[in-house]
């Protein structure tokens, strides 16, 4: 059975104080979650020990990192890399935010090395997709999200694909309080996993946690998460609240 995932990402917000606090009002107000869920919290790069520390012997509860560089080690001054993560035992890492793409240029190509490099040093990545508002009214989304999956995720093996998620995040709903409805988030995961059938078979497809992005709040969460091929959410402003956040745990399937 696949994984439900409720993820927060904290973006570049909070003190680490501030982070500490709702980490520990969250984690206070989260009973326990069932096997197959899964709660993530992608906290910025300095707040990465901290966080792990805070979670330390929680059950399905985990860490993660909201980049990484796709090179091993050496001169690349600012960056962080997959060894740094594995220091720390830390599981997940967010690749491919719509904001990664729009304001540092991430591609696709370069996306693609992102994962491998991920995949071989045994860190799952939770890797976004998504179309911007032109593409939605052009109608196009099918064919862009398409091709988002082919650039950066079908090289990958039977095995490899198996341990990735996948967050679909149309971008004019990304911190826009504009929500896909239900309707259109899960004929978008409809799509994908069919996308990944063609490519992998159904056993597998059936097996891939899809997240939607986009204005998850604790009002929303139940019916969208609620879609059969929506696993959960990836989420930015309710994540932060601790109310929010835990009812969008709450309406985890
Ligand atoms: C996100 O950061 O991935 C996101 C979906 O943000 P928000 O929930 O604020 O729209």
């Amino acid at each position: 059975m696949r994984k439900q995932i409720a993820a927060a990402n904290w973006k570049m917000n909070l003190t680490l104080q501030q982070g500490e606090q709702l980490l520990d009002a969250i984690l206070a107000k989260t009973t326990s979650l069932k096997e197959d869920q899964q709660v993530v919290f992608a906290v910025p790069f300095p707040y990465l020990a901290a966080a792990q520390q805070k979670i330390a012997g929680k059950q399905n509860i985990f860490i993660a990192a909201q980049n990484v560089y796709s090179k091993k080690s050496g001169a690349y001054t600012g960056e962080v890399s997959v060894e740094m993560l594995n220091s720390l035992q830390i599981p997940f890492v967010v690749l491919g935010h719509s904001e990664r793409r729009e304001y540092f240029n991430e591609t696709n190509q370069q996306l693609a090395e992102k994962l491998n490099i991920a995949l071989a040093h045994n860190i799952t990545p939770i890797f976004c997709c998504g179309e911007p508002l032109s593409v939605r009214e052009a109608e196009t989304q099918n064919d862009y999200v398409a091709q988002q999956l082919e650039e950066s995720l079908y090289h990958l093996s039977e095995e490899q694909i198996q341990k990735i998620v996948i967050a679909y995040e149309p971008i004019w709903a990304i911190g826009t309080g504009k929500t896909a409805s239900s309707a259109q988030a899960e004929e978008m995961h409809a799509f994908i996993r069919l996308q990944l059938e063609d490519k992998y078979g159904k056993e597998i497809a059936d097996n891939i946690t899809i997240l939607y992005g986009g204005s998850v709040k604790a009002s929303n969460a139940k019916e969208l998460f609620s879609q059969p091929d929506v696993d959960g959410g990836l989420v930015g402003g309710a994540s932060l609240i601790t109310d929010e956040f835990v009812a969008i745990i709450q309406a985890l399937k």
